[in-house]
């Protein structure tokens, strides 16, 4: 039999309604036989995560507050949900447990844990699933790293023996039995983890929107869906910007070479996105998304005969790293090489690193150029299709943006330009619909 895992987004588990659609999915393939939950989101635009209510708790319990009135949507919530579904499930002894541990001064991760914890119990008394606590199967190393051999296995020699299971995303444990959670989002990583571990044929990820669109829709009106992308793409388009899984969710799954499916709760007939390992042998669209984002300063160096120079870009690269700024790339040319650099990670530190590159490098000129914007065009079909980078320019010069800095991975699978930050908005648009 196939072995689907499927993990539901906070949006798809809000409230009883959204319940039931999820039942209703996961009775409609046999294959979906294990499930990630994440914690109830947003129900509307001015609703509060739980995720968030149970951060606040804790911090309410570390100033010295009552967690009292938070902690009472909470109770709301959850039981609302188990009292719309006719549940014979006494969830408020499992509420009490939390709220005291919180009360006594358990951790912020583990407070945080606690809305994955209780929606998964919650969902597998629902579906008639046996419920995994995931503090016994996902293993964090004491630095907060997982433990990703460990808890493969662990998740293999439990898996094998349960062939339906609710396993709650977002947490595990260390050595010590002690909550750790992942960052914010960390339920895709949950799922993937399962998927990697029992070798599914699928890893499905349902959520409020039907796949990942070509572009922003802030920016986009009416974007098109992505049918399918590649993992490298993907990685691409999400490094500059585009907000869709967590980024760590890509790798166990990208290893087991099983494709990820995202697919939206609310229109599940809709195919969503695809996310393969490879599209070798299929006809590819010469772009598949636009991504970008604001706010970077570019030094450009130059020093005539800096080809020739040994440890150049060495020195100047040891100046960034003295400083613990982090760059996001360095086009270089004969005599030039420049250093994007996000503005959050260059802070207040740009006239130390200049005067440092002049000092021990000795170059003829540094030129700033600050509110700088980057949009990245990415497409694995542009190595076999010509005229993509002209395409890409040539709609920018028609929109008049100034471009003021190029580069083209060797990959060629994405095109980086730098323009004005006030030129963003249009130039996306104008990239967007130059290939639709
Ligand atoms: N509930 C957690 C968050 O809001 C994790 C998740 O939803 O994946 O970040």
């Amino acid at each position: 039999m196939n072995k689907v895992v499927t993990k539901f987004g906070g949006s798809s588990l809000a409230d009883a309604s959204q319940f039931k659609k999820v039942k209703e999915i996961i009775l409609a393939d046999d294959a979906r036989r294990y499930v990630i939950p994440s914690a109830p989101g947003k129900r509307h635009g001015k609703d509060t995560k739980i995720t968030d209510l149970l951060y606040l708790c804790h911090m309410h319990v570390e100033t010295g507050i009552s967690l009292e009135d938070v902690f009472k949507h909470i109770e709301e919530r959850y039981t609302g949900i188990v009292n719309d579904l006719g549940l014979d499930l006494d969830i408020s002894t499992y509420l009490d447990v939390v709220k005291k541990d919180i009360e006594n001064g358990a951790s912020k991760d583990y407070a945080a844990s606690r809305g994955e914890y209780l929606n998964g119990i919650i969902l597998a008394n629902y579906l008639g699933y046996d419920f995994v606590d995931a503090k016994e199967v996902i293993l964090f190393n004491e630095d907060g790293t997982l433990n990703s051999e460990e808890t493969n296995k662990r998740l293999k020699d439990k898996l094998c023996k349960i062939e339906r299971a609710v396993i709650p995303g977002f947490y595990g444990a260390d050595e010590q039995g002690e909550i750790v959670t992942f960052s914010r989002g960390g339920s895709d990583v949950t799922g993937s983890l399962v998927a990697a571990s029992i070798n599914a044929d699928l890893y499905e990820n349902w959520t409020d929107v039907s796949g990942f669109l070509m572009a922003d829709p802030r920016i986009v009106e009416n974007p098109k869906t992505i049918g399918k992308i590649t993992y490298k793409e993907l990685r691409e388009l999400s490094y500059m910007g585009a907000s869709v899984l967590h980024e760590e969710a890509i790798f166990p799954v990208k290893e087991a070479g099983i494709p990820i499916n995202i697919k939206n709760t609310n229109l599940p007939e809709d195919k969503g996105t695809i996310i393969v390992q490879d599209t070798e042998n299929e006809k590819c669209k010469t772009i598949t998304g636009i991504a970008g984002k604001k706010n970077f300063t570019v030094i450009s160096i130059e020093k005539a005969m800096m080809n020739n120079e040994l440890g150049f870009c060495r020195k100047v690269l040891s100046i960034l790293e003295m400083n613990n700024i982090s760059f996001e790339n360095m086009p270089a040319g004969i005599d030039t090489v420049c250093l994007v650099i996000a503005d959050s990670e260059l802070k207040k530190k740009k006239d130390i690193v200049i005067e440092e590159i002049r000092r021990s490098c000795n170059p003829d000129s540094i030129v700033v150029h600050p509110n700088m914007a980057m949009i990245a065009t990415v497409g694995k079909g542009m190595a076999k299709n010509k005229g993509v980078a002209a395409k890409v320019f040539g709609a920018l010069a028609k929109a008049k943006i100034n471009i003021r800095m190029i580069d083209q991975g060797s990959s060629e699978m994405n095109i980086l330009v730098g323009i004005e930050n006030e030129d963003f908005e249009r130039a996306i648009k104008s990239i967007y619909n130059a290939f639709n």
